[in-house]
């Protein structure tokens, strides 16, 4: 797969860290599986993952009280 950022690009799997905010509510998510380019390092999430982490946003902006919250991706 090529990358749709950079012309030389290749895309190989990996994991990557991804910091989402919402509400105030900041959640980092340690190693979500990726494809990552070689060249430019933009990251690519297919929409199953995102989903995976919208919810978990969700959850975190819903239990209120937190406003930094680190987690291991899939746990
Ligand atoms: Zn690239």
């Amino acid at each position: 797969m090529h990358c749709a950022m950079c012309p030389n690009g290749e895309l190989e799997k990996g994991t990557v860290p991804m910091v989402m905010e919402r509400q105030g509510v900041t959640v980092v998510f340690q190693h979500v599986p990726a494809l990552i380019c070689d060249q430019c390092g933009e990251s690519y999430l297919d929409s199953e993952v995102t989903g995976h982490l919208l919810d978990a946003l969700n959850q975190a902006t819903a239990c209120g009280g937190t406003h930094l919250d680190i987690r291991e991706y899939g746990a």
